[in-house]
Parts: C-alpha cells; sequence; structure tokens
C-alpha cells in the first residue's frame, strides 16, 4: 500500500470508526494485509473452495459473520457463523459493530470489525464470504487493499442441483436462492476475478492462485 492510500485509509476508518480504528490501522500498518472478498450465488461452492484451499494454505483464515438465520443441521455457533437474534442483530447495528451488514434472502449477515481487527492483527490472509451488497460496501472504504473474487456455478440448473443435494433449504428459502442468483450474477463484472466452479479441483486450484499471487509471503 502507498503512504498517500495508507493515510487515506486512515482517515476513512478514523472517521468511521474512531473507537477502534486506531488499533485496526495500527495492525494495518505493521502487517501490510490482504483482504480477499469473495462472493457466489449461494450453493456455488465457495465454503467448499475456501475450505480446501485452507489445507494448503495454513494463513488462509474465513472471516466467521453474524447472521440471525438458523443454524443448519451440523452448523456450530463461532465457528460457520455467530447465530444471534435479529434483536441482537439490530442492537449491533445501532452500536457500529459491522464493518458491513445486509440483509440477504430475508435474513441479516454481517462482518464484524473486531473479528477483522483481531485476524489482521494476527497476520492473517482473511476472507469474506459475503453477498453483492456487502462487497459494495467494502469497496467504498478507500486505500484498503483488497482483491475481490466472484465464483459461478456452470449454470442455474447445477446450481440448483447443488442446493438439492445439499439438501439444507426448505422448498421457499431454495427458489429465493435461485432468483437471487441471476441478480448476484449480474454484478459479476464488479469483481477483479470470476472462477466458475465447474471441476472442483480445478477452480480451487484457480483460487489458490489468486490468493498466493496476491497476498504476499503465504
Ligand atoms: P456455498 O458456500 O457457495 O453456498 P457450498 O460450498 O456449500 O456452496 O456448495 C454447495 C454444494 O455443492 C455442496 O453440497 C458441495 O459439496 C457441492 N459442490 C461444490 N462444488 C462443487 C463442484 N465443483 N461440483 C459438484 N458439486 C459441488
Ligand atoms: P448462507 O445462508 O448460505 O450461509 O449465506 C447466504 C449468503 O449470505 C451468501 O451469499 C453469503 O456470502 C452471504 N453472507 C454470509 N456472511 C455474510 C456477511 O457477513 N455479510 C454479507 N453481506 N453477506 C454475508
Amino acid at each position: 500500500m502507498t503512504g498517500g492510500s495508507f493515510q487515506q485509509l486512515l482517515k476513512t476508518v478514523l472517521t468511521l470508526y474512531p473507537s477502534t480504528g486506531k488499533e485496526l490501522y495500527r495492525s494495518m500498518e505493521i502487517n501490510q494485509p490482504t483482504l480477499f472478498v469473495v462472493s457466489a450465488p449461494s450453493g456455488a461452492g465457495k465454503t467448499t473452495i475456501i475450505k480446501s484451499a485452507k489445507k494448503s494454505i495454513p494463513k488462509l483464515v474465513l472471516s466467521v459473520s453474524h447472521t440471525s438465520r438458523s443454524p443448519r443441521p451440523g452448523e456450530q455457533h463461532a465457528k460457520d457463523y455467530f447465530f444471534i437474534s435479529a434483536d441482537e442483530f439490530r442492537n449491533k447495528i445501532k452500536n457500529g459493530d459491522f464493518l458491513e451488514w445486509a440483509e440477504v434472502h430475508g435474513n441479516y449477515y454481517g462482518t464484524s470489525r473486531e473479528e477483522i481487527e483481531k485476524l489482521m492483527q494476527q497476520g492473517k490472509i482473511v476472507v469474506l464470504d459475503i453477498d453483492v451488497q456487502g462487497a459494495l460496501q467494502i469497496r467504498n472504504i478507500e486505500g484498503l487493499q483488497t482483491r475481490y473474487i466472484f465464483i459461478e456455478p456452470p449454470s442455474l440448473e447445477e446450481l440448483k442441483r447443488r442446493l438439492e443435494e445439499r439438501n439444507t433449504e426448505t422448498p421457499e428459502s431454495l427458489a429465493k436462492r435461485i432468483d437471487n442468483a441471476k441478480s448476484e450474477m449480474s454484478h459479476k463484472d464488479k469483481y477483479d476475478h470470476v472462477i466458475v466452479n465447474d471441476v472442483l479441483e480445478k477452480a480451487v486450484e484457480a483460487f489458490k492462485k489468486i490468493v498466493s499471487n496476491s497476498a504476499a509471503d503465504c
């Protein structure tokens, strides 16, 4: 990051988040982190790809978001998401706890500033798995060293098949996810990289290449 853009970032964060902005900046100055923002229609395979890439890039960590949606079978609090009520989520919005947040498929989702600050201080390569609305909010934080990756399914039919096979959605939420996929895909040109997740191994390799080319020393 250049001195000029760092100063700009410092100014922006201190304006937006005076209480913890100084800490975030201190950690960024030391570690020069790159943040990776990954978006995809639900079911395109981003969780699978990121988890697979983590095996060979140990410094890669997926930020754990907060959500008001209910846990799926097997999902764990603080590992997959911090599962909180809609009221708790709204209180956190009021307190300014989120770096970004959005309503997606009828539920709240948000990235905790505290979580990102902690990971950056640890020198991690941080990945945010967030929707298009959240990615646009991160873009508005000037000077942040960020790469944007969009993962798309080979087709909407295959997306539907994967969601059905994953067997985590009610018919209503499945229909909502397929419907939203069309509008999400219309934003893919705003991202630095687009990966088509057809053959999983190829998509994982493409993801790892982008990360290792963009993040120093991983
Ligand atoms: P997302 O995190 O984007 O919602 P997931 O990673 O949960 O999506 O993947 C959705 C489903 O599709 C999972 O059951 C996963 O095993 C499967 N899947 C992921 N990638 C592929 C692929 N390339 N080919 C076939 N199935 C896949
Ligand atoms: P799911 O319910 O399938 O876990 O996630 C639904 C959508 O919410 C996905 O597109 C995912 O990327 C998005 N999402 C998850 N966490 C966050 C977050 O912290 N912020 C935003 N804006 N979107 C998120």
